[in-house]
């Protein structure tokens, strides 16, 4: 038997441990998908110790504990171990965590040292365990700093030859503010005039600049990141690199978001029995003060309230359609001003829209079981998880074509698609959604077409083990 390609996986956060935003889904989903293909991998998480994490929670074991250097002394470091359905995890602890009250902290230079400390810790701990990785897999800015010390240490009998990948989830996040810890830890900026002068001590161009690999978490995106529109900056280095990159759409949890079974919902369903979602639509315009009327197509928004998914554009394309029948529900939080441009649809509009700030879990689902459309008019979309959970519940997206949503949701097929980041362009797309609602059969052709589609994390492990497996093979042909 060949011995098991390793694969040590770095992210800043991940579910059942932490979990902030999407990359805890991914990272707490990937690794078990990738080792559950039982495909000769060897995969190891490695995460912070952050104080959100409840110890008591997870069985945890202290394995180890060494020390870094770091400018004028040397860093503590503790490793506790546990796993994850089977995968062995690593939390690293040292100074950076313990002093740390948030996952992510505003002060940008308190971000800088804790993941400039953990992305070197995460690699000593693999010398420390013996266990040299075939490639190191990291996740955004917070672990790119570790590829960077991977292509520093090629030198080093340990890490020469091993392969990086890195998964790019959002370009915007650079971990700007990081130069001070990356100088600390012996890290000076790369001088290569190829990545812009602001990139050369910035964590996330460093990991891109040092990767083997870059992968995009939608092929749409992979292209995205090479246009000046989304490139923040880095499009031409990209561009240059572009036989590098690719594009993976991330998956969801299908066991836990599964109408059939979900509790959220007032009646299980499926698309053999779709007639289930009116319980839960009439729960939700009861609640919501709403016509309670299922004939009445309710369109809906799950979302963080932030400049990037569009809410703005969408408040105004329903202004521009007043005369059409229709009723929303919008469920977010998050920038002040946008959550009061959603309370003023809400005021101007009583009886029909309904804007609920907060985050709520359990209400979310009953949206996505329960509202006709969900609307996503997202500036920028990496990958995009709530139009898969809208599809699997079926619900219609609206959503602009671009990133994941464009890669994921088949237009006039499974959703409507729009292209311009315009109220007038969205206000298009909603009128023909609208139309096709009134078309019971149609409509009904469109949820099943959006329910039938997989959205489990299996095709996307298969491609990242894929990739893995070429990356090796390639390396060995060098
Ligand atoms: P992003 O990670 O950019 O916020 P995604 O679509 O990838 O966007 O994932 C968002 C996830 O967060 C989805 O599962 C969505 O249901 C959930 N979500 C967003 N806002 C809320 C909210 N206010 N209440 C409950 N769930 C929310």
């Amino acid at each position: 038997m060949s011995t098991p390609l390793k694969i040590l996986f770095l992210a800043s956060e991940a579910d059942p441990f932490v979990k902030v935003g999407g990359l805890g889904d991914v990272a707490g989903s990937l690794p078990n998908a990738i080792l559950e293909l039982g495909a000769d991998l060897d995969v190891r998480l490695v995460i912070p110790f952050h104080s959100a994490i409840r110890a008591d929670n997870f069985d945890l074991h202290r394995e180890t504990v060494f020390t870094i250097p770091r400018e004028g002394g040397e860093a503590p470091v503790q490793v506790f171990h546990t796993e994850l359905r089977g995968m062995p995890v690593y939390l690293i602890s040292g100074d950076p965590f313990s002093r740390a009250t948030k996952v992510y902290d505003t002060d940008s230079a308190v971000d800088g040292e804790k993941f400039v400390f953990f992305s070197l810790a995460a690699l000593e701990l693999a010398r420390r365990l013996d266990w040299r990785p075939d490639i190191v897999h990291a996740n955004d800015w917070h672990t790119a700093t570790a590829l960077y010390g991977v292509r520093r240490m090629q030198d080093d009998p340990f890490w020469k030859g091993v392969k990086t990948l890195f998964s790019v989830h959002n370009l915007c996040y650079m971990g700007a503010g990081s130069e001070a810890a990356l100088t600390a830890y012996g890290l000076p900026p790369v001088n290569d005039p190829e990545l812009p002068w602001w990139g050369q001590h910035t964590p996330m161009p460093l990991g891109l600049w040092s990767a083997d690999e870059i992968v995009a978490v939608s092929p749409s995106y992979a292209e995205e990141i090479q246009t000046p529109e989304y490139g923040c900056g880095l499009e031409t280095f990209l561009h240059s690199r572009h036989d590098r990159v690719t594009g993976i759409v991330n998956g969801i949890d299908t066991t836990s978001w599964d109408p059939r079974t979900d509790e959220a919902l007032i009646e299980p369903f499926s698309s053999e029995h779709l007639s289930g979602r009116a319980a839960t639509k009439e729960l939700l315009q009861t609640n919501f003060g709403l016509e309670v009327n299922n004939s009445v197509p309710l369109l809906a928004m799950v979302t963080r309230m932030d400049q990037q998914k569009g809410v703005d554009i969408a408040l105004d394309a329903l202004r521009l359609i007043p005369k059409l029948n229709w009723q929303a529900i919008l469920l977010g939080s998050g920038n002040s001003e946008i959550e009061a441009t959603a309370r003023r649809l809400e005021s101007d509009f009583p009886h029909r829209v309904c804007t609920i700030i907060r985050y709520d879990g359990k209400l979310s689902r009953q949206i996505y079981g329960g509202a006709d459309m969900l609307l996503m008019p997202s500036r920028y979309e990496p990958c995009g998880l709530a139009q898969m959970i809208a599809m699997r519940y079926g619900a219609v997206p609206v959503a602009r074509a671009t990133g994941g949503l464009r890669d994921t949701i088949a237009e006039g097929y499974s959703g409507f698609l729009f292209t311009d980041a315009s109220p007038a362009v969205m206000a298009g797309a909603l009128r023909r959604a609208l139309k096709a609602f009134g078309l019971h059969r149609t409509w009904q052709e469109m949820q099943k077409a959006g329910m039938s589609g997989d959205y489990s994390w299996f095709v996307s492990a298969r491609q990242y083990a894929d990739l893995y497996k070429t990356l090796i093979h390639n390396s060995s042909q060098e």
